[in-house]
């Protein structure tokens, strides 16, 4: 079967990558479990608009923002074991600037996938199952691939959506596909 894997909030620690960096320069003590809510660049940071967020994320300091996210636990190994059986396809949203250092962070990483797309379309890509974290995503998968399996990985900055599968683990994700597809 052919898996769609977000990375953002679902195999990338987003918000522990920007934060680190932010602490690092600016002094702060911000933490992820702060983030409650999606964009929540503006209330926890010193800017006043998520464009001036992604200047900042696009130019803070030596290799780009994307390329030094920390795992979240259990990522890899799920996606590993995972791998075996089925196919990983990577359907990730970047700013364009960040294109290589998407690549260069899933080959750093040693990311099971021989497929990569890069787009906010996520649903043009043909999978049997889908794994994300973004409201936005998560409606617009629902909508546009009814006949599919589509799986919310639970998070703060997520809620419900009607037709997607609740997820809030790695193990609970991929007892899922081996049952369905095994
Ligand atoms: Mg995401």
């Amino acid at each position: 079967m052919r898996l769609g894997i977000d990375l953002d909030g679902v195999v990338a620690n987003f918000n522990a990558g920007w934060m680190r960096r932010y602490n690092d320069e600016y002094g702060t003590d911000l933490k992820p479990e702060m983030v409650h809510s999606w964009d929540a660049f503006v209330p926890l940071t010193r800017f006043d608009t998520n464009a001036e967020f992604w200047e900042w994320a696009q130019n803070a300091g030596g290799r780009g923002l994307f390329r030094d996210l920390p795992l979240y636990p259990d990522a890899l190994e799920s996606l590993t074991r995972l791998s075996g059986a089925h196919k990983i396809v990577i359907i990730t949203t970047k700013p364009r600037w960040a294109t290589a250092e998407t690549f260069a962070w899933i080959a750093d990483n040693e990311i099971p996938t021989r497929e990569v797309h890069i787009t906010r379309r996520k649903w043009e890509v043909d999978c049997d199952v889908y794994l994300d974290d973004g409201p936005h995503n998560l409606d617009s998968l629902v909508l546009e691939r009814p006949d599919r399996t589509v799986c919310r990985f639970i998070r703060p900055w997520n809620e419900p959506v009607p037709g997607a599968i609740d997820v809030d683990s790695w193990d609970i994700f991929e007892t899922l596909v081996n049952g369905r597809f095994s």
